[in-house]
């Protein structure tokens, strides 16, 4: 079977470094407001393992890595401040993504943007405030949210809108990107859920319903006024292909579009990150994962090098491998440019390995196999590319 794609020259080094500098998550306080801060953490690196990590990371080589200072409450903005000023000295492109982001003064951002920083990442949910704040649990945190970004604008930070994706949010999408273009970002970031769900479950989504999102994404991306990016369902790129064929698998209609982009801006032509592939994840204790949803340390930077870990670590080289893929992401003619979501599969299974169930495409019916979810529906034969 011929297998579609080309390895990209992710083996050396990964496309972006997220740095979480505290933890990732702090669920909220009893009055809902978001503000509990979890305490210090004894482990956390400190001061000075912090400033001494930066020039390390240099050891990736040109072109170094974007930068992702990330986190949620507390988040050491002064200290965020300070690692900004000295990874710009270094020659890291620099963005923030915190859930604190929403907390942002107008000081805090012109101290930031001082210091050099390249963007910064607002969550962005829905365009009513109420399921935003409740997909959040933080009462409020929708009307901060728009506070930042329109400091933001007033000081020529690029902003990212990050939204993530549930059945919840999913009818909102389109009232959502509108809002994305009037707030003037330069990328929209949507985020498909871990783990897929019946059609009458809250939260995740099903295959046809990710597929059809995949679908309007594409034709969005060709008239929206900024950059569509797709996390956590790299099946997006099969749908491009399939789309240059006049393919659409849920059953819609295919629009006579030409999925033809500035070649700056084709998807295809971007680094396709994912979990070990052009991303390395640092936790605030120094210890480096593949993705923020695979929690399996691959080590600590405090006694190894991340350089030498994203090239030669085994869970991270598995991870780069199509033919490692199991399932049926492993007879996939796709699994060299998508792969499936390996932070499903993870979350799904154990395995990192494993197929993405959240796909809708069966490749090929392989009798030695029990299909893992018979309940899938399979697409119609892949013509040959
Ligand atoms: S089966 Fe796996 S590799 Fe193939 S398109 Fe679906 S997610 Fe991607």
């Amino acid at each position: 079977m011929k297998v579609i794609g080309v390895t990209r020259g992710l083996h050396e080094r990964p496309a972006l470094v997220i740095w979480e500098l505290s933890p990732d998550s702090d669920p909220p306080g009893p009055s809902g407001s978001g503000e509990a801060a979890s305490r210090a953490d004894p482990d956390d690196l400190t001061f000075e393992e912090r400033h001494r990590l930066l020039p390390r990371l240099t050891a990736f080589g040109e072109p170094l890595p974007v930068l992702v200072l990330a986190g949620g409450h507390p988040f050491p903005r002064r200290d965020a401040t300070a690692l900004t000023a000295e990874a710009s000295k270094l020659g890291f492109p620099v963005a923030l993504a915190s859930s604190a982001a929403a907390a942002l003064t107008t000081e805090g951002l012109e101290a930031l943007q001082d210091a050099g920083l390249a963007g910064l990442a607002v969550g962005l949910d829905s365009p009513d405030p109420a399921i935003h704040d409740g997909q959040r649990g933080i009462r409020g945190v929708f009307d901060r949210a728009m506070r930042v970004i329109q400091a933001a604008r007033a000081l020529g930070v690029p902003i990212e809108i990050d939204t993530r994706l549930t059945r919840q949010t999913l009818d909102g999408l389109p009232l959502l990107a509108s809002l994305v273009a009037i707030l003037g970002a330069v990328r929209w970031r949507v985020s498909f859920p871990l783990l897929p769900g019946p059609p009458e479950g809250e939260g995740s989504m099903t295959p046809l319903e990710c597929e059809s999102t995949l679908n309007d994404l594409h034709d969005l991306s060709l008239t929206a006024p900024f950059l569509v990016e797709v996390a956590e369902a790299p099946q997006y790129r099969r749908v491009i292909l399939e789309r240059r064929r006049g393919i659409r698998r849920d059953g819609r209609p295919v629009w006579a579009v030409a999925s033809r982009w500035p070649s700056h801006l084709d998807p295809l032509r971007r680094v396709p990150v994912g979990s070990g592939k052009g991303l390395l994840v640092i936790d605030h204790r120094g210890e480096v994962h593949p993705s923020p949803f695979i929690r399996a340390s691959a080590g600590s930077v405090r006694w190894a090098s991340p350089v030498a870990i994203y090239r030669t670590h085994p869970l991270f080289r598995a991870l780069r491998d199509p033919e490692r893929l199991r399932g049926r992401c492993g007879r996939c003619p796709f699994r060299v440019v998508c792969g499936g979501s390996r932070a499903r599969a993870f979350t799904v299974t154990g395995d990192p390995l494993a197929e993405d169930r959240l796909c809708l495409f069966t490749p090929c019916p392989d009798p030695l196999e029990a299909p893992p979810n018979p309940s899938l529906p399979s697409g119609p034969p892949l013509p040959q590319p």
